[in-house]
């Protein structure tokens, strides 16, 4: 097998420990099989080493940036409202937060950030609706 990166042949098995990190966290994921350059170490997982990767990747940013939808489910449970009355609100769709609540749809991170502002100053959301 040839290297994808530098064209070299001789791509070695190699069992290896890779670390993962984003935002801050890291994690190490053990026993990962490849394939990797011994010229320029470049490395090719085998498909279960890179579902295991990218599984673990994803948990990781879903670490760091938390669960939207149960987040936004209890800011608006807090502000006492239904999902229809937020989102006349932000003047967006009705069902738009039923959607992010049940993790169907993942808000914007300007709506994540209002909703926490409003999360802090409730008195806003009464701005908001009168807007
Ligand atoms: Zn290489």
């Amino acid at each position: 097998m040839r290297c994808p990166s530098c064209g070299h042949t001789g791509m070695i098995n190699k069992v290896v420990e890779e670390r993962l990190s984003y935002g801050g966290k890291s994690m190490t994921l053990h026993e990962m099989n490849g394939q990797f350059c011994s010229h320029c170490g470049e490395g090719i997982w085998d498909e279960e080493s890179y579902r295991r990767y990218a599984e673990a990747q994803e948990g990781l940013v879903r670490a760091v940036k938390g669960e939207p939808g149960a987040d936004i489910r209890r800011i608006r449970k807090k502000l006492k409202v239904t999902q229809a009355e937020l989102a006349l609100a932000f003047g967006i769709g009705k069902v738009a937060f039923s959607r992010y609540e049940r993790g169907e749809t993942r808000p914007s991170a300007p709506l994540v950030k209002l909703l926490k502002l409003i999360d802090r100053h409730p008195d806003l959301l009464d701005e908001m609706q009168n807007m």
